[in-house]
């Protein structure tokens, strides 16, 4: 009698405890519907440690059957957050979560998902990143400037599964297309396109409504799969970061454009053997100039796509 009651009593219980390890994430976080059975959370377009690491998005998918999340923010806090707000929708369980590439602020938040019994899917690749000391140096800097959302409790959860080429499944009455995308804008990026919905997530390959941050990104490969990417009946995309595109054959040129002209650019200058400085300079960037980020973002960028083109044409 006294065992069952103890039983009974921990298993209410249970849900406060799991759900107090984590600092609660204040920052405001609106569901924003796409279809009946399609939300993303729009992250804020700051830098990654400012509104407490909410920058990039989330979306996720009511099936019938169970949810399907699409990546998991950038820290517990705020994937917890997100949990809250699924379950404000159906009590369906999360069944998987996709991540569309390790990155630390679309991946802190898989730890939640884990203990809520999701398995975890991520593109080939990331194995390359968890492995690096990138990883592990991000997670330290970003336990001191996210602190106390990301704090000794913050691990970096590995994939359940790897996925290293295109597949589709259905579950209850939504069909999945999971296209691998190889190294693009990171060491391995995933997307994924919802049936009937017409909804593409498509993670950090494109960028709306700011400049791109390109990174260790291999761009030639980056922009081979933007020009092949359709986007003809396409209801909507939601990008890694930004607001979700109800043009999204405009927004994916946006981010075209730009690697294509910094590829241009840099590569006839690489081959005159002109300095960065020099080619920075001498570039005419009013296209970009308006966009935001484009003061934090666009030097690192063009050195990025600098060096790697030096790189290619030594490798020619
Ligand atoms: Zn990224």
């Amino acid at each position: 009698m006294l065992k069952s009651f103890l039983i009974l009593l921990l298993m209410l219980l249970s849900p406060f405890c799991v759900t107090a390890e984590y600092a609660p994430a204040t920052v405001e976080m609106r569901l924003k519907p796409l279809t009946p059975d399609v939300y993303y959370v729009q992250g804020k377009a700051r830098v990654a440690t400012d509104n407490q690491g909410f920058v990039s998005n989330a979306g996720f998918v009511i099936t019938g059957k169970g949810v399907i999340v699409f990546d998991a923010l950038g820290t517990p806090s705020l994937a917890q957050k997100l949990l809250a707000l699924i379950r404000s929708k159906t009590d369906q369980p999360v069944k998987r979560v996709y991540a569309s590439h390790y990155h630390a602020d679309h991946v802190y938040g898989l730890q939640v998902f884990k203990e809520a019994g999701a398995v975890i899917y991520a593109p080939k690749g990331v194995n390359d990143y968890l492995e690096s000391e990138t990883a592990t140096a991000r997670l330290d800097e970003r336990r001191f400037s996210l602190e106390p959302w990301v704090d000794d409790n913050t691990i970096l959860v590995p994939p359940d599964e790897i996925i290293d080429s295109s597949s589709s499944f259905t579950l209850g009455d939504k069909r999945f297309t999971l296209n691998f995308q190889g190294k693009a804008h990171s060491d391995g990026d995933l997307i994924m396109l919802v049936e009937p919905d017409k909804v593409l997530f498509s993670g950090d390959l494109i960028f709306e409504g700011r400049v791109p941050f390109i990174g260790n990104g291999d761009t030639a490969h980056w922009l081979q799969t933007l020009e092949k990417l359709e986007t003809g009946g396409l209801h909507v995309m939601v990008p890694g970061h930004g607001p979700a595109s109800f043009e999204p054959a405009e927004t994916i040129e946006l981010t075209r454009r730009y690697l294509r002209f910094m590829r241009d650019t840099f590569t006839a200058g690489v081959e005159d053997l002109q300095s960065f400085d020099e080619i920075y300079a001498q570039t005419d960037w009013s296209q970009f100039e308006h966009l935001p980020t484009f003061a934090d973002a666009n030097r690192i960028n063009a050195y990025q796509v600098f060096l790697s083109l030096e790189q290619e044409l030594l490798n020619q």
